[in-house]
């Protein structure tokens, strides 16, 4: 395991599922579940329910320079999403606050090489959800944020791997400085 782009295949995809993206309001913090999604090990970011070029701008932006293909698509509808997911043999796991601890099941979910779908909501998320997902997983049982959720829960799902590598086709690659910024182009 050398580069960013294997780490999703030991569970063949993970795709990132954002529900309830509101333009106005989630412009920022939709596009940083994006650049989560890619930054830590993703390999897809699906938008349920509508589309927004910023986003998809930002995700393409951050692949040109550094890398990664991720698998985008808008406008999805959520529930048929999920239930094809399901019919493929795939996991679901819907990332709130009132799910089973991360800690208690995350053992289990990785030792499943089946794709898993990981769903993070803006306001409300639909009962549908916490019905039809494999796993309602929380990260602490406080209110915080989808993006620090979804960091968290891809970081111990690949165990930290996904701090070690970059893409294979990055442009750039930054050498670890103790002060400034050192960059590389390849
Ligand atoms: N009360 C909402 C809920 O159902 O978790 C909080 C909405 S929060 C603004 C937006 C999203 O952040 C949630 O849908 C969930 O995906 C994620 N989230 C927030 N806190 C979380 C936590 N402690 N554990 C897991 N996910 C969380």
């Amino acid at each position: 395991m050398d580069s960013l782009e294997n780490l999703s295949k030991i569970y063949e995809k993970v795709y990132v599922l954002r529900l309830g993206h509101r333009p106005e309001r989630d412009k920022r913090i939709t596009t940083h579940v994006a650049l989560v999604s890619r930054a830590f090990g993703a390999n897809g970011f699906i938008l349920e329910g509508i589309c927004d070029n910023k986003v998809e701008e930002s995700l393409i932006k951050a692949s040109k320079s550094w890398g990664g293909k991720i698998d985008y698509m808008c406008n999805v509808n959520g529930k048929e999403f999920v239930k094809k997911w399901k019919e493929e043999g795939g996991e679901v796991i819907n990332l709130t606050m009132y799910g089973l601890g991360v800690e208690d099941v995350i053992d289990k979910i990785s030792s499943v090489p089946k794709k898993k779908l990981i769903i993070v909501g803006a306001e409300k998320v639909e009962r549908f959800y916490y019905d039809n997902s494999d796993y309602n997983v929380a990260v602490g049982w406080q209110p915080h944020s989808e993006v620090a959720a979804l960091a968290i829960f891809l970081d111990r799902l690949f165990k930290g791997r996904e701090l070690l590598y970059n893409y294979r086709d990055a442009q750039y690659r930054i050498i670890p400085s103790k002060r400034g910024k050192k960059v590389e182009r390849r």
